[in-house]
């Protein structure tokens, strides 16, 4: 057996086996027989493409499996072949075999998710079509102010534009602007932009040159860890970890020696990391002790991707890194999964297929028989109760590593803050910074709202101000002077009276990140400032630059959202400021406790990694709610004990399972009879394991980019239920008479927001 190649994995095709089942896509997905011809018999295997014929057209399709009969009495003959050989293997069509029947998705569907889209395609790279200002950024401000009443997308489309100097890919304007391409010709036809195409461009991530520390001796706790995972390398034996070990405890150290191990025995290791983490400090990491990396980000064009995928399939990489998606690497002979920061959710999916990637990687290890490692801090409550469970082995890293201590954490209740401190920096939040500053360190402030203020209302008749298509309050945005809506991208300018009662006064209340900075700015004039949100890391590398920044030490404050809540480590840094612990808290979310513990714990975890003894200041109107208080005593354990046996009352996961259809349409009535008709339909299949049907109910984000929205949730103590459940809801909207152009309809298997 070559491990360049798949063909030979499976056992060649015996005459008998002569049916081929394959998926089609085009038009609709689903699966059909075909006969596989003498002469393309043994070519036609699992995971390869052929041409068929289907009702008059010429289509591809990719068998899935052969068979010795069909139920046809006469299939059709394949037509012939796209691929020479198979573009997925064997067992990571199975992988998306299982993908499609738990997060209900058709398996063509999963198979696209698993592949990238230019092996899909047939390979090649793909011109990039960019947009480009004709006029100058500063014009282009002006007139999108003109613009702004009338013709809202075109003026979104120039600010944005022109707060990317100039250029932008169109694929990353639309989204970023929320248009479609049609206001984009309209500024073309008018000559304020220009459409042209350029070659996919490079946008490596520069690894550091981070010295590598060289061969640290292991700490008692992690030489026991370390044993505890290479054990489970040897052939036979498996098993899945939680790595819980608290920031910066030496849990990559652990990574890095056990792909040592994993490497010498001639296998690949798959890490897996949050987009965010995929920092040029990680990447060094990996770099300085592997030579054969593969990195797998969302910077890579689809061609570089592609090429990446290639030298992963050949066995030429004996580590791949990467984000949620790396977790269908086609590494020939894989030896370990690595799931970093395993509670983060954008592991999650968050469209079709709506798979969780650290539950698709135990599923893939256990078939392929490769150990899984789930790292954190913070441990998901699904990691923590599969550990209760005896499904996983917890190794623990209680101390932190290279003299590093633990923060002493302070809770400042805002509640009972002097009229000295009107702004959003408490008191002794203002007198650490000053201490900080004056000692020659850095401090970072984090917020997890963007913009100025984050609501307007009438003074009179205290209506706040909405997006004309959302269920959201708009944001008020100073630098840009635009009230914005963070989900639809809606703007417009501030209202000067009230548009409902048009008498009032619009008041500003509430802080995001940008009025922190301008505060900050005001109290501490000589601070040298950076803020990291998504207003402020629009343009190419700037997120990598700021960071450096910061590192050097050329930034006194860094100021920003979650995207700096993670995977860092500034030896600068001796003090975290948390604006609002709160923010979180007030989510109607069942996990809005588990995302303020993981939040205050992982900001916090920012400070005090090297010798010093850092500090931490969580300021909340909530002392004493047990998310926030734990969180500041680093309490993990007890928290999340409390949290599971609450979960446990309302049979809520990690106890149950959850399936979440959403509805949305544009107008309500349709709605809410195809709400009603599937919420009906699944009561009348009376459902096995304990099934509670909740719902029809609105969502409570009601309406987004101008389509309401319902949803029905199914409670079940066990997978199969959720997968029953998930077939009768398809079937009873293949027979009913829901006009799915207007009514869409959306599964979320697992979901971890529903908003
Ligand atoms: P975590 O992943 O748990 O946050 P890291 O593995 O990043 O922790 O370790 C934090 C820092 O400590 C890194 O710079 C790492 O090189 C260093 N380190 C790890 N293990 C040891 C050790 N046993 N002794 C000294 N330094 C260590
Ligand atoms: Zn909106």
């Amino acid at each position: 057996m070559t491990r360049q190649s798949f063909l030979f994995e499976k056992e060649p095709v015996t005459g008998e086996r002569s049916i081929a089942r394959v998926v089609v896509h085009l038009p609709v997905e689903g699966i059909y027989d075909y006969r596989v011809p003498a002469d393309l018999c043994g070519k036609v295997q699992p995971g390869i493409r052929v041409l068929v014929n289907f009702s008059g057209r010429r289509i591809q399709a990719t068998c899935t499996d052969l068979v010795d009969f069909s139920k046809l009495s006469d299939p059709q003959e394949i037509l012939g072949l796209v691929d020479s050989e198979p573009l997925i293997s064997p067992a990571l069509l199975d992988l998306t075999r299982w993908l499609a029947s738990r997060y209900q998705c058709g398996w063509w569907e999963a198979i696209a998710a698993a592949l990238p889209a230019a092996a899909r395609r047939g390979g090649g790279g793909r011109r990039i079509l960019t947009a480009r200002l004709r006029v100058s950024p500063d014009q282009a401000r002006a007139m999108a102010d003109e613009l702004l009443e009338k013709r809202s997308a075109q003026a979104r489309c120039l600010r944005i534009l022109a707060e990317a100097d100039g250029e932008l890919d169109v694929a990353a304007l639309c989204r970023r602007a929320n248009i479609s391409r049609s206001p984009l010709k309209t500024l073309t036809k008018q000559d304020v932009v220009a459409l042209v195409t350029r070659e996919p461009q490079r946008r490596p991530i520069k690894g550091l040159d981070e010295p590598d520390r060289g061969p640290v001796t292991l700490t008692t706790e992690q030489e026991a860890a370390l044993a505890a995972v290479i054990r489970s390398l040897e052939p036979g034996r498996g098993g899945n970890f939680l790595l819980f070990g608290v920031t910066g405890s030496g849990k990559t150290e652990i990574y890095l020696r056990a792909i040592t191990e994993v490497v010498a025995r001639g296998k690949q290791a798959l890490v897996l990391v949050p987009e965010i983490s995929l920092t040029p400090q990680t990447v060094a990491r990996f770099r300085n002790r592997f030579q054969r990396v593969a990195l797998l980000h969302s910077g890579l064009t689809d061609a570089e991707r592609y090429a990446q995928w290639k030298t992963i399939r050949s066995g030429k990489a004996d580590v791949v890194i990467g984000a949620r998606s790396a977790i269908f690497a086609p590494v020939p002979s894989l030896g370990l999964i690595v799931v970093d920061e395993e509670h983060e959710t954008s592991f999650k999916q968050q469209n079709s297929p709506r798979y969780h990637a650290r539950d698709v990687a135990l599923r893939r290890g256990e078939e392929e028989g490769a150990p899984v490692v789930l790292g954190s801090a913070t441990p998901s409550l699904e990691a923590f109760h599969a550990v209760r469970k005896g499904e996983m082995k917890l190794l623990t890293l209680r101390s932190r590593v290279g003299g590093g201590r633990f923060p002493a954490v302070s809770l400042v209740h805002m509640g009972h803050q002097g009229p000295r401190s009107q702004g959003f920096l408490s008191q002794p939040l203002q007198e650490a910074i000053e201490d900080a500053l004056a000692a020659g360190r850095q401090a970072i402030l984090f917020l997890n709202r963007r913009g100025f203020n984050t609501a307007m209302f009438c003074s009179s008749c205290a209506e706040p101000l909405h997006c004309s298509r959302c269920d959201i309050a708009l944001t008020f945005h100073r630098r840009s002077n635009r009230a914005i809506c963070h989900y639809c991208g809606h703007e417009e300018f501030p209202p000067e009276a009230c548009p409902g009662c048009g008498t009032g006064r619009m008041r500003y209340i509430g802080a995001g990140t940008e009025r922190v900075e301008a505060e900050v700015a005001r109290s501490f004039p000589e601070a040298r400032v950076v803020r990291m949100d998504s207003d402020t890391m629009g343009a190419h590398r700037s997120y990598e630059d700021a960071l450096e920044l910061f590192r050097r030490g050329e930034r006194d404050i860094l100021i920003g959202t979650q995207m700096i809540a993670k995977g860092l480590d500034f030896p600068g840094v001796a003090l975290v400021g948390v604006i609002s612990a709160d923010t979180s808290l007030l989510i109607p979310d069942f996990r809005s406790a588990e995302r303020t513990y993981q939040l205050i714990a992982q900001v916090s975890g920012r400070a005090g990694r090297t010798d010093d003894l850092g500090r931490v200041f969580v300021q909340t109107y909530n002392p004493d709610h047990y998310a926030v208080a734990l969180a500041v005593r680093n309490k993990y354990e007890e928290f999340a004990e409390i949290e599971l046996s609450s979960r446990e009352e309302l049979g809520y996961p990690p106890w149950g399972r959850l399936l979440r259809i959403v509805f949305s349409a544009e107008t309500e009535s349709d709605l809410m009879s195809a709400a009603r008709l599937v919420s009906e339909e699944l009561r009348r299949a009376a459902l096995p394991g304990d099934a509670t049907i909740l719902g029809p109910a609105r969502a409570p984000i009601t309406r987004i980019s101008g389509r309401f929205r319902w949803h029905v949730i199914v409670k079940a103590n066990d997978s199969e239920t959720i997968r029953r459940a998930g077939e009768v809801l398809k079937d009873a909207v293949r027979r009913s008479n829901i006009n799915r152009s207007m009514v869409r309809i959306q599964i979320d298997v697992d979901p971890v927001a529903m908003l």
